[in-house]
Formats: C-alpha cells, structure tokens, sequence
C-alpha cells in the first residue's frame, strides 16, 4: 500500500483524494491549515450540479465529508517542511511537530500568498531577499540574516538558517509572535518601514528610525505556500505558479500540483478537473 500526501484541502486537494482514496492502491493524507479560497466565496453559481446558489463553505464542508466517508485522512495543521530522502520518498514535517514519509505528494495549496508590503523588498528579490531557507541558506554562511514572519513556518526558517549564518533575527513586523523563542534566535517585534540596500541586501529600517545591518531576508509570512513548498524539493516554479506537464506532474518525479498553485482559470471547475488529472497521473505512478 502506497502513502500519498495532499497538502491542502480546497477543491484540487479534495478533488484528488476521491480518486486515490477510492482506487483502494494507497493511503491518502491531507493536512490543511486554514481557509480554503471558496470559503470566502458567498454563493457559488458556476458550479455544476446546484439547483440554487451554493455558499463556498457548504460546497466545501460537503466535499470533506464525502472524503472523510471514503477513508481519506485530515490532519487540520500547517505543512512546514518538505523534502525528499534518499530512497526518493518525502518526508513532511507539520506544525505540531509529526513527520512522517510518503512515496508521493500532491501540493494543491492555492494560489500563492501575497508578500508584505515593504519598501524595497520586490526590488531586492533574488539580491539578499529569499522565499526558502533550505534553498538558500548555504549563500549566507557566517552572514547576518532575518527572517520575516510571526508563525510557526517563520520559526521553522530561522532553525534552518541558524547552523550556518552568524545571527539570526526573526522580525515580526508588528505582529505578537505565535511560537516560543530558542535560546539561539532573536526576536524583534518593532513595524518595518525597508528593506535597503544598492544592488543588494544590506539593512532593515524600522518605522521607528533605527536600523539593522542583515545580508539577507528571508520571507515566511503565514504559512508555506505553493512555491515555497515546490522549491524546498526542487520544483520549478515561474513566479507565483509551480510549472506542471498536462498530466499535473512537476519535474520532480513523484510530486504533482493542482489547482490555484498552478495558475490558468482560477475556478473550482479548473482545480477540480486538476486534481482529478493529478490524481490519475499519481495512479500511474504508483503502477
Ligand atoms: C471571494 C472569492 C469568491 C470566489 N468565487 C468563485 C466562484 O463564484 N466560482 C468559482 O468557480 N470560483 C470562485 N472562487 C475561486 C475558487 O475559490 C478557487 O479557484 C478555488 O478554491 C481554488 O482551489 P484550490 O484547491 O486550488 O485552492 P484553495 O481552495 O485555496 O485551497 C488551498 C488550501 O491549502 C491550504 N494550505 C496552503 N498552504 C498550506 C500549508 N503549508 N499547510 C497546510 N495547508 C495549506 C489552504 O489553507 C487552503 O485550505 C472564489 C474565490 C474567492 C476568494
């Protein structure tokens, strides 16, 4: 029996589990954290099978339990790490501290969540600001960094990049911090108003006037998202979509996106037929 992760369980998420769940080849785990998009969407219209508008809540809810029914297994914690083993299996670490291996995973975690707005920051992007700590911590080895984010995923970032840069600074932005501090990682809540630098990182300005030396930034707002999540096991990715074949497949084998993650249409229809799509390449996978 074959193991298969979905992270997130919107429509794509869901979609591929009915698939896999009901191929009786592999155990199907879906950890979600937060809002799906259709949540927020009051009354669904251009849906097939409804009479009358539908509330995206409904559609949803609906949707889980009909999994749920199949024997498909919801974990409501964020996904915030992902990588891949020797043996070619991937191995996910989630908030709560569980890990555990798969020998595929499906990311239909929607489309990709906006950056802060900070002075300088798009500018600086790829010049010292970084979406993935595991990417890109090698380039900042005895370096001053700091992570932005408030969670458990900026937490996650700031033990990844603390074995090799000088110091690590998480900056909140504003925002109460969510976790608890290790000893080894600083903590600074003060609002930022930049990130500076010519050509490069080289500081933060605070709103309050004072300033930071750091040679690089790395953003964890939230939770991972798509890309952030595709880059960690070497996905492609172009801009705030993960690239896929037509068969929802990403150059790296054994790992799959859907949905919202992916750009086109973003409709439920779109993510729906995606992880259906995704869901049989998987099956093909496994065989
Ligand atoms: C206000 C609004 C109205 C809309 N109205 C319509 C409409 O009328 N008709 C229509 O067809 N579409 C509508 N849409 C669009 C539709 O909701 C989306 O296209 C659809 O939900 C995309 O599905 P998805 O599965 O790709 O992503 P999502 O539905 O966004 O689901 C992704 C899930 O992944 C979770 N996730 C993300 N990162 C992680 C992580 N690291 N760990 C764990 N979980 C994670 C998220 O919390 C979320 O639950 C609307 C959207 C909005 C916002």
């Amino acid at each position: 029996m074959k193991k298969t992760l979905i992270i997130g369980a919107g429509p794509a998420g869901i979609s591929a589990s009915l698939y896999l769940a009901r191929s009786g080849k592999t155990e199907v785990v879906v950890v979600t954290n937060g809002a799906s998009a259709l949540a927020k969407a009051d009354k669904i219209e251009n849906y097939f099978g409804f009479a009358e508008p539908v509330s995206g809540k409904e559609l949803l809810e609906n949707s889980r339990k009909n999994a749920e029914r199949l024997g498909v297994c919801f974990l409501d914690t964020e996904l915030i790490d992902l990588q891949v083993n020797m043996e070619m299996r991937f191995e996910a670490l989630t908030a709560d501290g569980t890990k555990d291996t798969y020998d595929a995973v499906l990311i239909a975690t929607g489309s990709a969540r906006k950056t802060p707005k900070i002075e300088g920051l798009s500018a600086l992007e790829g010049k010292g600001v970084s979406y993935c700590a595991i990417c890109d911590a090698f380039f900042y080895r005895n370096k001053d960094v700091v992570v932005i984010g408030s969670g458990e995923y900026a937490l996650h970032e700031a033990l990844t990049l603390t074995p090799t840069a000088a110091s690590v600074t998480i900056l909140t932005n504003g925002v109460k911090p969510e976790f608890s501090l290790p000893e080894q990682i600083h903590c600074d809540t003060r609002k930022i108003k930049a990130i500076s630098g010519s050509g490069r990182v080289e500081k933060i300005i605070f709103e309050d006037g004072s300033e930071q030396a750091a040679a690089g930034v790395f953003i964890a707002i939230g939770t991972a998202g798509s890309t952030e999540l595709a880059r960690k096991i070497g996905a492609p990715v172009d801009g705030k979509v993960i690239i896929t074949d037509e068969n929802k497949a990403t150059a790296v084998p054994g790992v799959y996106a859907a949905g919202d993650c992916t750009g086109g249409l973003l409709q439920v229809s779109k993510a729906v037929a995606d992880g259906a799509i995704a869901a049989m390449s998987m099956l093909r996978f496994f065989s």
